[in-house]
């Protein structure tokens, strides 16, 4: 007699990303495979047999066990989001949700340059360019004259 198995399918509710479904044999113990949903400003909580975080909880990778009544049967395992309530910011991103930092101004070309030399001198070099072809010009009308 074939073994009873249940297909699960993870439901990315409201994230993004996608994920294979996963066959379990009845009486089988096995690790859900990792979540692979995230969502912008929340962080993964684990799974729920209901839409609305209702139900069993499994937590990433539960090792579980299913009892299928009939072989085929299915079941949907939703994402559960938690909102991140500590970022961490690093240049403009929190490592942890992917959130964007309201307060972020990344260093552009526009920014005054923090020492401010290399600048000034690519302005003074024509001008002493200029200032040395006037001096040979006044030179050479005192010369003519
Ligand atoms: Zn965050």
């Amino acid at each position: 007699m074939k073994t009873k198995a249940l297909t699960v399918s993870f439901n990315s509710n409201g994230g993004t990303g996608t994920m294979d479904t996963q066959t379990f044999l009845y009486g089988t113990e096995q690790a859900l495979i990792a979540n692979g949903f995230k969502q912008i400003g929340y962080l993964f909580d684990g799974w729920t047999t209901g839409e609305d975080g209702s139900g069993t909880h499994y937590a990433d990778q539960a090792a579980v066990t299913f009892k299928p009544d009939n072989d085929g049967d299915t079941l949907t395992l939703y994402a559960k989001w938690a909102p991140c309530t500590e970022h961490e910011w690093e240049e403009g991103t929190c490592k942890k949700c992917g959130a964007a930092d309201p307060n972020y101004q990344p260093p552009g070309p526009n920014d005054p340059p923090l020492t401010g030399d290399s600048s000034s001198i690519a302005l003074y070099l024509p001008l002493f360019v200029i200032s040395g072809g006037a001096l040979a010009v006044a030179a050479q009308k005192r010369r003519t004259a």
